[in-house]
């Protein structure tokens, strides 16, 4: 039997590229996203893989939409905490909405999308729990106090939540991906790209989200089982933490 994975904000950029990857690899993959109904649909008839639509910053909605993929798709053994917003300002200027949509979606989506999960990996004695975090989690970024924030908190629950599993089969990991050439860094003007973006990236390009989506490949296998609590940075060597 096929191995069921669930990817949150899995129909477009690097969510995209983890559900093909892991359909490729032989599990049984369904994709959530937000509401970008027409993307979904587009990404459900090309792959072939079932669309769920909640929103991951509501633990009900979580729940209820866990509990819908479990009884259409089966138990939840791969889970891939992948959704993530941006809303960008400087601290002095962020209203408390920047602040707490950022940091509802990108961390507390962790507790929603894990603690409906968790009970059932460890009734089984497997499970394998990979965040999607940041490179700017590790080191911070100018006008990103709330995602910097979030995202910190996602390699702080990872830690934490992997000592307490260990001994139940499960593994949890954290990914920091730095550039990755989705919809949104491929908005960045060109000559912004070239002067302020490219040269602080050793490898001199950006990554591609397929990159990401083998990090994850191989988190999940059987192979990866004595890997936990780690944080894998994937960002061309732009940052070494
Ligand atoms: P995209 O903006 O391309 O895609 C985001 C996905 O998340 C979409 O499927 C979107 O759904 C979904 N999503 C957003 N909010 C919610 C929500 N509240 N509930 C459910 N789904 C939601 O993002 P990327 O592919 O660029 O980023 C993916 C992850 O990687 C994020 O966590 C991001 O922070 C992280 N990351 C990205 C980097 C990059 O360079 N791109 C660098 C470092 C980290 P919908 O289509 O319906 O809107």
């Amino acid at each position: 039997m096929a191995r069921v994975a669930v990817v949150s904000g899995g129909t477009r950029g690097i969510g995209a590229a983890i559900s093909k990857a892991l359909k490729a690899a032989g599990y049984s993959v369904a994709a959530n996203y937000a509401g970008n109904d027409a993307v979904a649909a587009a990404f459900k008839q090309e792959t072939g893989i079932p669309v769920y639509k909640w929103d991951v910053s509501n633990y009900k909605q979580c729940a209820e939409g866990l509990k819908q993929v479990e009884s259409e798709v089966g138990p939840v053994e791969v889970l891939v905490n992948n959704a993530g917003i941006t809303r960008d300002t400087a601290f002095h200027k962020m209203t408390p909405e920047q602040w707490y949509e950022v940091i509802n979606t990108n961390l507390n989506s962790l507790f929603n999308m894990t603690r409906p999960v968790i009970d059932g990996m460890r009734a089984r004695g497997f499970g394998r729990v990979i965040n999607i975090s940041s490179i700017n989690g590790q080191k911070g970024q100018f006008g990103q106090t709330n995602y910097s924030a979030s995202k910190a908190g996602d390699i702080g629950f990872t830690k934490a939540l992997a000592q307490e599993n260990a001994a139940k089969g499960i593994t949890v990991n954290v990914i920091c991906p730095g550039y990755i050439a989705t919809e949104m860094v491929k908005a960045v003007p060109e000559e912004v790209l070239k002067k302020s973006i490219l040269p602080h990236i050793p490898v001199g390009r950006l990554g591609e989200p397929e990159e990401i989506a083998r990090c994850v490949v191989f988190l999940a296998s059987d192979d990866a089982g004595f890997i936990t609590g780690s944080t894998l940075s994937a960002n061309g060597g732009q940052y070494l933490a």
